[in-house]
């Protein structure tokens, strides 16, 4: 199995990679900024609850986002591997994330981190925001909140997999193609 982590703050491109990756790689694509969406288009419980953190720019407690993550995952038991998009982003998350690899006699391979200027997401954000319809997209105040939050709990984790030798950052800015080869190149040698 190949598990990847897709890492990097808001907007920096991990659903774009995510889905040509997938298909190249044939691994499993659990985005859990997507299945909080789709929770909230069909009205759920756990879409009501994550909508009150997300329109704020804040994450979800670990604890409704760490279940929710290991259910999908279970969804899928005949995955070749997974990438993961948007998890784990606290220590927490990545703690939780060890464990259910362990579970799975497995474990996570590298943590593949896209790096772009702060200023630079904002900017693609409030682009995203006029055709997405992503409501946290929409407002710069919430945009700049969610890159806060990103270096309040998130950005330590490039430590948790440093210390594991798993740690692999990638230039995120460039056309899309360029981008997937800087990917390529760390996943082929997994
Ligand atoms: P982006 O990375 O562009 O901000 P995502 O779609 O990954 O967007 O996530 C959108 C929102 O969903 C986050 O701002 C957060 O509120 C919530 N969310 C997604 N993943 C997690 C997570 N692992 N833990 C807590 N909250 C999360």
């Amino acid at each position: 199995m190949k598990n990847i982590v897709l890492f990097g703050p808001p907007g920096a491109g991990k659903g774009t990679q995510a889905e040509i990756l997938k298909q190249k790689y044939q691994l499993v694509h659990i985005s859990t900024g997507d299945v909080f969406r789709y929770n909230i288009k069909n009205a759920t419980e756990l879409g009501t609850l994550a909508k009150s953190y997300m329109d704020k720019g804040h994450l979800v407690p670990d604890t409704v986002t760490i279940d929710m993550l290991k259910a999908e995952v279970e969804k899928n038991p005949q995955a070749n591997g997974f990438i993961f998009d948007g998890f784990p982003r606290t220590a927490a998350q990545a703690e939780a994330l060890s464990h259910l690899m362990d579970d799975m006699n497995s474990q996570i391979n590298a943590m593949v981190a896209l790096e772009v200027d702060d200023e630079i997401l904002v900017g693609r954000l409030l682009e995203r925001g006029k055709v997405s319809g992503r409501a946290d997209d929409a407002n710069e105040a919430v945009i700049r909140e969610r890159i806060a939050e990103y270096y309040r709990k998130t950005d330590i984790l490039k430590e948790y997999y440093q210390n594991q030798n798993k740690y692999h950052g990638v230039d995120g800015v460039g056309s899309i193609e360029d981008i997937t080869e800087r990917l390529s190149k760390v996943i082929d040698k997994l």
